[in-house]
C-alpha cells in the first residue's frame, strides 16, 4: 500500500464510521443512498490496495501454504513442524532445540513431503514403555526405559505387587509406536458399577 492508497483509504473508512455514528430510525433513504455510494467507493479503494489474494492461513509465515484444518494457525507446514519438535521432546532428543536458530534459511513454501525430510525428523532413538491395562485403556505406569530388559523386569515386578492391574504391555517406541508384548487378557469393563448401562 503506498502513502496516496493509505490516504485516500483511511479516509473512505472513516467516513463510514462517521455514516455508521449518525445512523438513526429517522436517516433518510437519500442519506443511506449517500453511504451506499461511500461503501462502494470504500470497496473499489481495498480492491486496487489489495493485490494478493486472500491467505489460506492464519500462519505469517506461510499464508498461502497448505491447510490443515486441525492446526490452530491451519498451518500445515508449521503444524508438520511442531509435531517433529512435540516427537523430539517426547523421544528426549535435541533439549534444547532451537529450530529458529538452527534453520534460518529454511525456504517460506517448502513443499510437504509425506516421507519429511531430514531436518523434520527427530534423531532416531528407541524406548521402552511399560503400560498397564486400567479397565478401559491403556495407559502408562513407569518411566520410559532404555533397555527393554529393565522395562520387563520393571513390568514383572508390577504384575506381582498386591493389586496389580489385569494387564500389562510394553510398547517399543521408535518414533512411532508398536505393541511388541501383551501380558494378560485386556477386557473393557465399566470403572462404575453402574455406569454406561
Ligand atoms: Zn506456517
Amino acid at each position: 500500500m503506498n502513502h496516496a492508497q493509505l490516504t485516500a483509504l483511511g479516509r473512505a473508512l472513516r467516513l463510514l464510521g462517521e455514516h455508521g455514528e449518525a445512523l438513526t430510525a429517522d436517516t433518510p433513504d437519500a442519506k443511506l443512498h449517500e453511504v451506499r455510494t461511500d461503501l462502494r467507493r470504500a470497496l473499489e479503494l481495498l480492491d486496487e490496495t489489495v493485490t494478493t489474494v486472500a491467505p489460506a492461513t492464519r500462519c505469517p509465515e506461510h499464508p498461502n501454504g497448505p491447510v490443515d484444518k486441525s492446526a490452530p494457525d491451519l498451518c500445515l507446514l508449521c503444524e508438520t513442524r511442531r509435531r517433529a519438535a512435540r516427537r523430539s521432546e517426547v523421544n528426549g532428543a535435541y533439549p534444547s532445540y532451537d529450530r529458529s536458530a538452527a534453520e534460518p534459511s529454511e525456504p517460506a513454501d517448502r513443499a510437504p513431503s509425506r516421507y519429511g525430510v531430514r531436518g523434520d525428523r527427530p534423531q532416531p532413538q528407541q524406548r521402552w514403555l511399560p503400560e498397564l491395562w486400567n479397565g478401559r485403556e491403556w495407559q502408562l505406569c513407569g518411566t520410559p526405559r532404555r533397555d527393554r530388559r529393565e522395562a520387563e523386569l520393571f513390568i514383572n515386578a508390577q504384575r506381582r505387587a498386591p493389586r496389580a492391574a489385569m494387564a500389562y504391555r510394553l510398547v517399543h517406541e521408535f518414533t512411532d509406536y508398536e505393541v511388541v508384548r501383551i501380558w494378560g487378557h485386556p477386557v473393557r469393563t465399566d470403572i462404575e458399577p453402574m455406569g454406561n448401562l
